[in-house]
C-alpha cells in the first residue's frame, strides 16, 4: 500500500446522545433564506419559487460532545460583524437520488441544534460582487453543532419553538412549522442536485432575529424536545503551524 505523505484526518464526528456512537459527517448542505421573516430582515422577499443552497465543510464543525456542558468557538479574522443563525440540523442516515418528499423522512437518522455563524459584513460584500459566499459562511469554527438525537427517540420534527439568546437577552425565536421548505422538500431537492448519503447534514435555515456576537459572549440556543445547546465565543488564538490540521 502506498504510505500517506501526512497522516490522514479523522472523521468530523457528532456524538448520538445516550449512546456509545459517533456519527460521522460527509457533506454538509445548508438552504437560505428558508423563513419569511429571516429572509425580510435580509433585504428580501422570501419566495417559493427554488430553495438555493451552500455548504460548508465537515472540518469546521465544533461538535458538542456529550460529556461536554457547551462548546467554544474562536472568534475569526476578516470580520467586524459575526452572526448568529440557529437552525435545526437534519442528519441523514440513508442517502439516495431523486427522493421523492413523502419517501424523505426515511432518509432521516436524527437531529441537533446547530448554529450557521456567519461573516455578515464578508457576506454583504461578497452577496454586491455577485461572488460566492464561501468565505462569509465556510470558515474556521462557523457550524458549532450539539448532540444528535435520533429520530426513533424524537419522532419526525415538524414543528416546535427554537429560540436564541446572547449572554440572556433573547435574539432569535420562531417555530419549525415557519420553514418555507420543509425539511422533507428540502432532501426530495437535494437530491435531484446531488447523490445524498449517510452522514450528510441538512442545516435548514433560521429564523428571524440574528445579530452579531463578540468575544466573551455565550450563546444559547434552544429546539424543542433536542433541548439546549451552549456555545462560547472567544479570542482567537495564536496559530501554531504544528498544531494546524
Ligand atoms: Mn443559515
Amino acid at each position: 500500500m502506498m504510505a500517506y505523505v501526512h497522516p490522514p484526518y479523522p472523521p468530523s464526528c457528532l456524538t448520538v446522545v445516550n449512546r456509545e456512537t459517533l456519527f460521522p459527517i460527509r457533506r454538509i448542505f445548508c438552504i437560505g433564506r428558508n423563513y419569511a421573516e429571516h429572509a425580510l430582515e435580509m433585504g428580501v422577499t422570501p419566495e417559493r419559487s427554488k430553495p438555493f443552497f451552500f455548504q460548508k465543510s465537515p472540518d469546521v464543525v465544533v461538535a458538542q460532545h456529550r460529556w461536554q456542558d457547551e462548546v467554544v468557538i474562536d472568534y475569526p479574522p476578516a470580520t467586524a460583524d459575526l452572526q448568529h443563525e440557529v437552525e435545526l440540523v437534519v442528519a441523514l442516515g440513508l442517502g439516495g437520488r431523486d427522493i421523492a418528499p413523502e419517501q424523505a423522512e426515511r432518509h432521516i437518522f436524527g437531529y441537533a441544534i446547530g448554529l450557521d455563524m456567519t461573516r455578515r459584513d464578508l457576506q454583504t460584500l461578497l452577496k454586491d460582487k455577485r461572488w460566492p459566499w464561501d468565505m462569509a459562511k465556510n470558515f474556521d469554527d462557523s457550524a458549532p453543532i450539539g448532540v444528535v438525537h435520533p429520530m426513533v427517540e424524537t419522532g419526525e420534527l415538524l414543528q416546535g419553538a427554537m429560540t436564541l439568546s446572547v449572554n440572556g437577552v433573547e435574539r432569535q425565536s420562531g417555530d419549525l412549522a415557519q420553514m418555507i421548505w420543509s425539511v422533507n422538500e428540502m432532501i426530495a431537492e437535494l437530491s435531484r442536485l446531488v447523490t445524498l448519503a449517510a452522514g450528510d447534514l441538512l442545516l435548514t435555515g433560521t429564523p428571524a432575529g440574528v445579530g452579531p456576537v463578540v468575544p466573551g459572549d455565550r450563546i444559547r440556543a434552544t429546539i424543542a424536545s433536542l433541548g439546549h445547546l451552549q456555545v462560547t465565543v472567544r479570542q482567537q488564538s495564536t496559530y501554531h503551524a504544528d498544531r494546524a490540521g
